[in-house]
């Protein structure tokens, strides 16, 4: 049974009044991208996150729809939570049917945009790893797993903005729009104080540390910027927030987020002993700190991930980055 049969049983969970989640399959290590429906006696026919462009999310998609007694051409509205592929991907065929693009105003101006530019970025996106040390048979490998991950992104024409504090209506409910980054420059929540639940995307993650990567294209600090998001969910205190992978839901959000500082507190201590030892490049000092057989997308997360820590430490001063003319890297050192 999967779920693009029908006769499988249903297939959405109910998540508070009309609004529900979809398991949607998508080929990373998660497995599945969580949809929501929202099908509201009053008000447009809402999707938050599309999935990615695949055969198996498309027939996923349409059985969620078909319970509900919808189609593609019923969504009004699609509320995406940040640019990764695995939430944006379908965007741009939910728009075709009718649909609204929305997104928060900072991921259209930053995260948006990259797939749009696509062609002119990837070289500058390459440079940058190149820059900091990942080997020139690596960059290839990279270039390859880039071109894979936009074959399955079919973006929106025109995506319209939300902004941090403005109220968007859901299940018959009003939801404040959060502005959480670090997992994404522009990644947006929805809070629902009355009922206490939060609609989080990957802002936070059971099982797994949302990555935090610093890219060509991101804002200059994405793990300050993290860390900072950590502090606002710890405050908010959800009851439950609904999760972009292994949910849909999950309590505890407030424990998570004390849990996943001290994660990165502790890659802070890792980075700095590391290049404290020797001047290192993120490459090497990724190598280090993911010390495990990885393939070419997990080696990609692991250095930009290094890189975000190792420009949190320089930008707070306690590391210092130079350019290493002979190897043509940046090496970060004490
Ligand atoms: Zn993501
Ligand atoms: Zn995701």
């Amino acid at each position: 049974m999967t779920a693009s049969d029908p006769s499988s049983g249903p297939v959405l969970t109910p998540i508070i009044g009309s609004l529900h989640a979809l398991q949607v399959p998508i080929p990373y290590p998660m497995k599945t991208v969580t949809v929501l429906l929202d099908k509201p006696a009053d008000g447009p026919v809402t999707m938050i996150d599309t999935a990615l462009d695949t055969p198996e999310a498309h027939a996923a998609i349409e059985a969620g729809l078909h319970e509900l007694g919808l189609g593609w051409n019923d969504v009004e509205r699609a509320i995406i939570t940040h640019h990764h592929p695995d939430h944006y991907g379908l965007a741009g065929l939910v728009e075709e049917h009718g649909a609204e693009i929305q997104m928060l105003d900072v991921e259209i101006g930053r995260g948006e945009r990259y797939w749009h530019m696509w062609e002119e970025w990837l070289p500058g996106h390459l440079k940058h790893m190149r820059d900091h040390g990942l080997p020139p048979a690596s960059t290839e490998d990279m270039a390859g797993d880039n071109r894979r991950g936009r074959d399955r992104v079919r973006p929106a024409h025109h995506v319209s903005p939300l902004r941090e504090g403005q109220n968007v209506a859901l299940a018959g409910r009003d939801w404040e729009v959060l502005w959480l980054p670090g997992h994404a420059d522009g990644h947006l929540g929805l809070w629902n104080a009355e009922d206490s639940i939060l609609i989080a995307g990957d802002a936070i993650l059971p099982r797994i540390s949302p990555n935090v990567g610093l890219y060509a294209y991101t804002r200059p600090d994405p793990l300050g910027d993290y860390l900072q998001t950590l502090g606002k969910l710890e405050a908010l205190n959800p009851a439950q927030a609904v999760v972009g992978h292994y949910g849909p839901t999950m309590t505890g959000v407030q424990a998570r987020a004390r849990e996943l500082r001290g994660h990165h507190h502790e890659r802070l201590d890792f980075i700095k002993a590391e290049a404290g030892k020797e001047p290192r490049n993120a490459y090497d000092l990724s190598l280090a700190m993911f010390n495990r057989e990885l393939n070419v997308s997990g080696r990609r997360f692991a250095l930009a991930e290094t890189l975000a820590h190792a420009e949190h430490l320089r930008l707070l001063g306690q590391l210092y980055r130079t350019w290493h003319e002979e190897a043509g890297v940046w090496v970060y050192h004490a």
